[in-house]
């Protein structure tokens, strides 16, 4: 993982899940919730990641997205689990922001597992 000067401006457990590939508890996210018009940014160092328009309820307890914007993260499979799982992480500041899984809505079938503390929620207005 790529080192990054701003970590001081991280809560702990931002640093916790963005640098240490750490995992908050499911339902703690306030953006679960977060149904307005606007996009997500990474909170480690502000690349805008996902439009509000690619969010859905996935009932997981996390933040789910079916499409990122283009070439914004960077993938790996780690083998936490016991079994291979695909890890994302943002380019630009290497964070950590959750794992991929194959069972997403149409068009991409895809669902981006995110934890919401490494996410910033920005309204369009
Ligand atoms: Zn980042």
């Amino acid at each position: 993982m790529k080192k990054n000067e701003k970590n001081s401006k991280l809560s702990s457990e931002q640093y916790y899940v963005l640098r240490n590939e750490g995992t908050e508890n499911p339902g703690s996210s306030l953006l679960n919730n977060e149904k307005r018009k606007g996009a997500y940014f990474c909170a480690g160092c502000g690349t805008k990641l996902f439009e509000s328009s690619t969010k859905y309820e996935s009932g997981s307890g996390w933040p789910s997205f079916f499409q990122s914007l283009p070439d914004v993260f960077e993938t790996k499979i780690d083998y936490y689990m016991g079994y291979p799982r695909t890890e994302y992480h943002c380019k630009k500041c290497g964070g950590h922001h959750g794992h991929i899984f194959e069972d997403g809505p149409k068009p991409t079938g895809k669902r981006y597992c995110n934890n919401g503390i490494c996410l910033v929620f920005k309204e369009e207005i």
